[in-house]
């Protein structure tokens, strides 16, 4: 394996689960979420939002409270929501105009989500909908999200029903894109760096409440809302936990203190933007932790140096090794290890338990392929104090840390862990290369909305795309990077698209967004190298006939292992020829099929479309990356 596994990294790969659903945090949009909504049965609070939004929540007079009280006149008695509100409410003004305001009650009723999904306004909605006529509307919408909660904590009367102001970002940049009385401005992209951050480490090491910590810090959470939270999790027993609950999307997960989901949110400084993913922690939420790393660029891991934590996280079948492992494979290049709680009274700001935390991961995180001098950065923080986070902690609580970090001890001549993010440069992110977008997910938003990461080359409204694997081309007719309408993104963006003319059949989590003329690989057969990590314990041997679900970028695919080639033997480094069987540990070249076509590329070409994860009963089994796609056989 050599060196292999050491490869410039850039960021993609497998999977998304529901846990993928991107969250756009914003303190407003919360009091759309249903009560019990979210991890588990029921609508989540991303199927609702996105009900809401393709329903164009943003222009109810709902979420217009200023609007409704100016309108006098009535004018919204006129429209179809207002008067099935009227109807339920028996006919009393002062009670529709109460339900009016609680989104989340009036979603539970049938006839009104019917109603919203019928795009049963007359009004602007309808006149800006300019694709085919609504289908079912699907998963997450955070700009719907964005939209309600613009319009639930909007004050001013610009959301009323009648303004694309009002309307979800998509339809206002559709409609600006259309010509048609366009009110919001499509933005020139924001010339700075966008990393995608991940948060991974073992369950409780301090993830939420250090992803909390940083959007609070960089201003994205007023005090106000801080101070909900803190009481919110006073009235739980919990109130160390007031933090996390800023990144703990639902009732459910805050009850349980996990996060369950990916939560996401943005922060920026001077001079980068983010976008924090948080994943679960929990081993049963291992799929999650892919779906967020897959488009990370940068993985902070989180340790727990407190007694006890440090070694349940990483030496006792915790998370951390796991987490770390998957990380690399999926494309994250850099990793910023964390020691949290530093402040904890087993530690109180300790170098040597610091020491003993760096000592025990270095040599484990080399073997995950890093090399611990370049790729790797370690701080010491307090999560919850916010110490090193945004300003380095005070000499007089650790007196040793600025010895450390001005010499660069650990890879870092910044202090804290947002300088040293800012330091950090993403290499390769090449504008002029083939567009390469892998579908993340989608819905319908007055069209086909796909979500995912530009990973490789620019686009741009206007542009035609191929998506593959089927070759459809769709003109690009908006694009939004958080929930702003703009004019084009660079690699490294999160976006979503709206593709002319697409249904949502025709866009799956998993095809790739590409050039038209330029397409990614579509393929039935690639050869491979893997890691075979960790077999199951009632199935040891992997041999032709294996089949588990690869992960590959976005795309989930069932294969089978055709041929092996090689195996290698990691201690003597001896390469035998076409073994019969394989087992945990050893590194292997293979040929493998899979059903359907499936968009790959070569890992030397591509390297985020060219990274896989095999995993089989819900446990990771193997790693690896694609050496050559092959030629498809007869099906
Ligand atoms: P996650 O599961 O990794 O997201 O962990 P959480 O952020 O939910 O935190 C787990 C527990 O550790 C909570 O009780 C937090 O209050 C506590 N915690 C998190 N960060 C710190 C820290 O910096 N210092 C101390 N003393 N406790 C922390």
């Amino acid at each position: 394996m050599g060196d292999s596994w050491e490869d410039q990294q850039g960021a993609g790969a497998p999977k998304l689960n529901v846990g993928a659903k991107p969250f756009v945090f914003n303190p407003g949009a919360r009091s759309f979420t249903p009560g019990g909504g979210g991890g588990g049965g029921g609508a989540s609070t991303e199927e609702v939002t996105a009900q809401m939004a393709s329903a164009s929540i943003a222009e109810l007079p709902v979420s217009s409270n200023s609007a409704m009280e100016e309108d006098e006149e009535g004018d919204d008695e006129n429209d179809p929501l207002w008067q099935a509100v009227f109807k339920m409410a028996g006919g009393d003004r002062e009670k529709t105009e109460k339900m009016l305001e609680d989104p989340d009650s009036l979603m539970q009723y049938p006839e009104i989500r019917a109603l919203l999904e019928g795009g049963g306004r007359g009004s602007t909605a309808a006149a800006m909908d300019t694709e085919e006529p609504s289908k079912k509307v699907e998963p997450p919408t955070p700009i719907a999200t964005a939209a309600a909660a613009a319009s639930s904590s909007s004050s001013s009367s610009s959301s009323s029903s009648k303004t694309p102001a009002g309307s979800s970002p998509m339809a206002a940049a559709a409609e600006e894109d259309g010509g048609a009385a366009g009110m919001v401005e499509l933005q020139d992209e924001d010339p700075r760096e966008h990393l995608n951050l991940v948060f991974i480490g073992h369950v409780d090491a301090g993830k939420s409440t250090m992803s909390g910590q940083l959007l609070y810090l960089t201003g994205q959470v007023d005090k106000r809302t801080i101070e909900r939270f803190e009481k919110e999790a006073k009235q739980l027993n919990r109130e160390s936990w007031f933090l996390a609950f800023i990144m703990d999307t639902n009732e459910e997960e805050r009850a349980k203190g996990k996060t369950v989901e990916v939560g996401r949110a943005h922060f920026e400084t001077e001079t980068k933007r983010y976008t924090i993913m948080d994943a679960p922690g929990h081993k049963n939420y291992v799929p999650n932790m892919i779906a967020g790393a897959v488009q990370a660029d940068v993985g902070v891991l989180v340790i727990s140096a407190r007694r006890g934590e440090f070694e349940t996280g990483f030496e006792r079948g915790g998370q951390t090794r796991e987490h770390a492992l998957l990380a690399k494979t999926l494309g994250v290049r850099y990793l910023v290890v964390v020691i949290n709680k530093m402040d904890d009274p087993t530690v109180k700001w300790s170098k040597d338990r610091f020491d003993e935390c760096v000592s025990k991961l270095k040599p484990f995180l080399k073997s995950c392929g890093y090399a611990p001098k370049k790729d790797v950065k370690f701080i010491p923080v307090s999560g919850l104090m916010g110490d090193n986070l945004q300003k380095p902690v005070a000499a007089s609580t650790c007196p040793w840390w600025e010895g450390l970090y001005k010499t660069a001890e650990h890879n870092t001549a910044e202090p804290t862990l947002i300088s040293c993010l800012d330091a950090l440069h993403i290499e390769g992110r090449e504008p002029s290369a083939p567009l390469r977008i892998p579908v993340l997910d989608r819905y319908h938003d007055r069209g086909t909305i796909s979500l995912g990461k530009v990973e490789s080359g620019s686009v741009k409204v206007g542009q035609k795309v191929m998506v593959m694997p089927t070759k459809n081309l769709y003109e690009v007719q908006a694009i939004l990077i958080n929930d702003l309408p703009v004019r084009s993104a660079k690699p490294g963006e999160n976006v979503k698209v709206k593709l002319g003319g697409a249904g949502l059949e025709d866009i799956q989590k998993g095809f790739v967004l590409c050039t038209a003329g330029k397409p990614c690989h579509a393929a039935t057969r690639f050869e491979c190298q893997l890691a075979l990590v960790d077999l199951l314990e009632h199935r040891p041997i992997f041999s032709p006939g294996y089949n588990c679900v690869a992960h590959l970028h976005t795309a989930e695919e069932e294969v089978t292992v055709v041929d092996l080639l090689t195996i290698e033997d990691r201690k003597t480094g001896e390469v035998k020829k076409r073994p019969r069987f394989a087992r945990q540990g050893n590194v292997i070249t293979c040929r493998m099929r899979t059903a359907r076509e499936v968009c790959c590329e070569a890992f030397k070409d591509v390297p985020q479309l060219g990274r896989l994860t095999l995993r089989d009963e819900g446990k990771t089994i193997a790693i690896g990356k694609i050496l050559a796609v092959l030629p498809s056989k007869s099906k």
